[in-house]
């Protein structure tokens, strides 16, 4: 998702200070005390991408039980996901503008119950895919931070990522569950949709889902 820059978001997100990190926020020390962020000890999971934020506010709408982390690389789209939580006075979102790739410094080594990757960017060339958020480099992140028994939930219409995802899982030991080519086919009523998903699914596209154990022991 590009966004053209806009400079007032800069400021407007700080009016959801209570909950989000804005870009070059500190987000150092939280690792290890997400618990504490929340105020209370609960579920942690955590969704990478979250653009404009419709999945995430609402499956934390419909599970107040869970605490819910949402990072974003791009300030511009995460600032929608923010008011869009502030709207609905959710109080188990926090939100960060971050970079996946440093996820084992935002979260204690199995402190993540589950992780959520919807539409990733499927950088298509061979030359680029260690940037895939399902490579190798990026599982074994997620294999850190998931506790033993965590999951991945991924989403995708792209059949070239969902086919790469499937395999690159399964080499690097990762059990795989609820694997469906057209998601929607499926009918299931707890599916939340994604900004990506309604719109390519309006165009036709099948919907990628899967769901990825980790395997059991430490990298
Ligand atoms: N999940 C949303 C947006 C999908 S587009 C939806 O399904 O509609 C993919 C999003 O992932 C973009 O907003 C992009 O900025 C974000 N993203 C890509 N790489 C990232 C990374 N390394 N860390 C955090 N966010 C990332």
């Amino acid at each position: 998702m590009r966004l053209r820059r806009k400079p007032w978001i800069d400021t407007a997100i700080l009016d959801y200070a209570a909950f989000v990190t804005p870009l070059g926020g500190d987000w150092t020390g939280s690792a290890g005390h997400w618990a504490e962020q929340f105020g209370r000890s609960a579920p942690l999971h955590v969704e990478i991408g979250v653009g404009k934020g419709d999945f995430l506010t609402e499956l934390a709408a419909r599970h107040p039980e869970v605490n819910y982390v949402g990072l974003e690389a791009q300030q511009g789209v995460l600032y929608f996901a923010a008011r869009k939580a502030a709207e609905r006075g959710l109080t188990n979102v926090r939100l960060l503008v971050f970079d996946a790739a440093r996820l084992t410094e935002l979260f204690a080594p199995h402190e993540v119950d589950r992780i959520y990757l919807n539409f990733s960017d499927p950088w298509p060339k061979a030359r680029h895919a260690k940037r895939r958020l399902t490579s190798e480099v990026f599982l074994a992140r997620y294999r850190t931070v998931l506790r033993e028994g965590g999951e991945i939930r991924f989403k995708t219409d792209n059949t070239g990522l969902f086919a790469y995802s499937l395999e690159t899982m399964e080499r690097e030991g990762w059990r795989l569950t609820d694997v469906t080519h057209d998601l929607h086919a499926l009918g299931e009523a707890d599916n939340i949709m994604t900004e990506y998903e309604r719109k390519f699914s309006a165009r036709g596209a099948k919907i990628g889902r899967l769901v990825a154990h980790r395997p059991a022991g430490d990298v």
